[in-house]
């Protein structure tokens, strides 16, 4: 059954390699938001920081989703990394191929640019130390994209399956990989690989208190050789509370750290400020109207 998710999805033309990192845009409004609703499956350490804040659930509990933040003069975006690893990729890994990209954390951290990063379970198992010291840096925040990078839905970009029985397991077997490699302190956000979800989906990982967060804009930078273009992709892309899509990832998506030193400078010349996810959901929350597009 085609869903108005699927189509957006669908839309997205990758490389063949694709189905390990794919991402595209589905444009859409923030359910209504109520602070302060309880999430309970962060998987983080019982200790101090504020829960982060969270989108109220939909009709019956189900999974929120949030695309972007509100559209006001406050000008702030969120740059996000999908840090994907499929559960099947470590042969390549130990073949050589790296999934990590410490160069670009390392820019991150040199324009003071704060961040949050949607790590794999399986990424965290493979560089424990990159995980630990990322999660450790308040400049950034670690949420989940599921433990093995497989689709919630089937035709997406021909990744293997979750069943359905196992798709709670893979959100929060990445929570016992983060808290493993020593992230203290998980966000309750979650990624569907491949941004694939349905209403079943949806319903299903209900119980595990989690907002799913897709963007509105894509980079672009899965398997990019040009870094103007994703540079110039994404600054025509955003506006204010613009959630955007990229990759930290090396081995496919070469051009990102690069691209990152047009695309903060320019976007900070034009007023906005770079805010963690959970800042933006934040500010979607706090009892302001909001935009939709
Ligand atoms: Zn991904």
């Amino acid at each position: 059954m085609i869903i108005p998710v699927r189509r957006f999805v669908a839309t997205c033309a990758l490389g063949a390699l694709g189905v390990a990192l794919a991402a595209c845009g589905t444009p859409g409004t923030p359910h209504a938001a109520r602070p302060g609703h309880p999430a309970s499956a962060s998987g983080s350490a019982n200790a101090q920081p504020p829960r982060p804040p969270t989108l109220a659930p939909g009709s019956s509990g189900i999974t929120p989703v949030f695309t972007n933040g509100p559209r006001t003069k406050d000008k702030i975006v969120s740059l996000t990394f999908d840090a994907d690893m499929t559960a099947n990729e470590g042969t390549r890994a130990a073949a050589g191929e790296h999934f990590d990209n410490p160069e670009l954390i390392a820019t991150l951290r040199a324009f003071k640019v704060p961040a949050t990063l949607f790590m794999t379970g399986r990424w965290a198992d493979e560089y424990p130390k990159e995980a630990k010291d990322i999660g450790q840096d308040p400049l950034f925040e670690v949420a989940n994209h599921s433990y093995s990078h497989y689709a919630f839905t089937d035709n997406c970009y021909g990744l293997p399956i979750v069943p359905q029985e196992r798709m709670r397991a893979e959100v929060e077997e990445a929570y016992t990989a983060f808290k493993k490699a020593g992230v203290p302190h998980a966000m309750p956000y979650f990624r569907f690989p491949g941004g694939c979800y349905d209403q079943q989906a949806l319903r299903t990982l209900s119980a595990v208190g989690v907002t799913a967060v897709q963007w509105d804009v894509v980079s672009g930078d899965a398997f990019a050789t040009d870094a103007d273009a994703v540079a110039r992709q994404v600054l025509e892309g955003v506006k204010p509370g613009s959630v955007v899509v990229m990759h930290c990832t090396r081995s496919a998506a070469p051009v990102t750290e690069q691209a990152l030193r047009t695309i903060v400078p320019e976007l900070r010349k034009k007023g906005f400020r770079f805010v963690k996810v959970s800042e933006m959901i934040g500010s979607a929350t706090q009892g302001e109207r909001h935009g939709t597009t």
